[in-house]
Parts: structure tokens; C-alpha cells; sequence
């Protein structure tokens, strides 16, 4: 298990371009099967039907959403582990997705851990959420909603339960994404 999420946060570099200042990167991470591709999956066909003033389009080609708040653009890039095949790759990671499943205690577990790692090798200057999926499956569930809560609490990242499988609170989850990283951006340069 331990193999699962080692070596998960690759080099980060901090230097960007001016014209990157609105690109961001996520990488979305957690256990094997508890639903990382079936929420980027669900971020790519995303109509955002929420209120607010927002407008979406995606890339499917190179898995990037372009969203536009309050007429300003930003674009988002979600990353998987296995995309990096060579950790000395020159990138930045501009946020973290720690997903665990509900009803499987060990990828509770091992999402914990990962927010630790992140925190430990990134310090407290970049956005994560911690992300309970599997929200449907209520008959099944393990993990308490306050028990999740206070888990991404006292790490300082943020908390949403979603259910990749019936779409529900996904649009929130991406909004929430982009939001934290744009507060992390503003914090940092104060
Ligand atoms: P990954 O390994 O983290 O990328 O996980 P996948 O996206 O491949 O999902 C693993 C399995 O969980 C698949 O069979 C999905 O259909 C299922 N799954 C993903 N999200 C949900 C969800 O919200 N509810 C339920 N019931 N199943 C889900």
C-alpha cells in the first residue's frame, strides 16, 4: 500500500511565466479504485448547470478546463501520478486532490497521509482538498462526514464529499478547486 502513494509530489519549481499566471495544475491523487478518473472523467463533460457566473470548456485532448469567472479565464490541468513518468520533470503543481472512498477505511488512511506528505515537502502555501467519493454509497460508508471534516482540518485543507457515479457535488468540488488555489495565489503574494 505504501507503494501507492510514494514519490507523489514530484519537483516542484516556482518560477512562471506571465502568461502562465492563469494556467494551473492539479494532481488529483488517492488509492487505486476510489475514483480519481471517474471525477476528471466527470470534470470533462461537466455543463455547469450551478448558478453563479461562470462558464466552462474543456480540452478532452490534454484533460484541461478553461473556466471563466466574473470575465476572467482561467484554465486548469488535471494530472494524475502515473502521468510523470520522469520525476526530475520540470513542472508546478498549483493544487492537490487527496480522494479517498467513503466506505473503504484504508483510502482514508492512506489520503491522510498524503495531505501529511504535501504539507511536509510543500509547506502550507498550496491549496488541498480532501475529497470523500463514493457518496451514493450510503448503506456501505465507513467514514463519517464529521470524521472526514476534521481529518482535512487539521491539515488546513478543505473538505467535500462527491459522488463521482451520480454527478452530485462535482461542479462544486471543481469551483472549490479553483477558488482555494486563487486564495493560496493572492495569500502568497501578500
Ligand atoms: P481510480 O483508480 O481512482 O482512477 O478509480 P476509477 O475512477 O477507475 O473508479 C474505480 C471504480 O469505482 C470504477 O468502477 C468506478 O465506476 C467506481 N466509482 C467511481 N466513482 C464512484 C462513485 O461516486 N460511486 C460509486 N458507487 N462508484 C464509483
Amino acid at each position: 500500500l505504501q507503494a501507492v502513494h510514494t514519490n507523489i509530489i514530484p519537483q516542484l519549481i516556482t518560477t512562471k511565466t506571465d502568461d502562465q499566471q492563469h494556467y494551473f495544475r492539479v494532481l488529483m491523487t488517492g488509492a487505486q479504485g476510489v475514483g480519481k478518473s471517474s471525477i476528471i472523467d466527470q470534470f470533462m463533460t461537466s455543463e455547469f448547470l450551478g448558478s453563479g457566473n461562470f462558464n466552462v470548456s474543456q480540452s478532452e485532448e490534454d484533460r484541461t478546463i478553461t473556466l471563466q469567472v466574473d470575465g476572467e479565464e482561467s484554465t486548469l490541468e488535471f494530472m494524475q501520478s502515473e502521468d510523470f513518468q520522469n520525476q526530475e520533470e520540470c513542472f508546478q503543481i498549483d493544487g492537490f486532490v487527496a480522494v479517498y472512498n467513503i466506505t473503504d477505511r484504508i483510502s482514508f488512511d492512506i489520503a491522510i497521509d498524503i495531505m501529511k506528505q504535501i504539507r511536509e515537502e510543500v509547506g502550507t502555501n498550496k491549496a488541498i482538498i480532501l475529497v470523500g467519493n463514493k457518496s451514493d454509497l450510503v448503506r456501505k460508508r465507513t467514514i463519517s462526514q464529521d470524521e472526514g471534516r476534521s481529518a482535512a482540518d487539521s491539515y488546513g485543507c478543505k473538505y467535500i464529499e462527491i459522488s463521482a457515479a451520480l454527478n452530485h457535488n462535482v461542479d462544486e468540488l471543481l469551483v472549490g478547486i479553483h477558488k482555494q488555489i486563487i486564495l493560496k495565489c493572492d495569500a502568497n503574494e501578500d
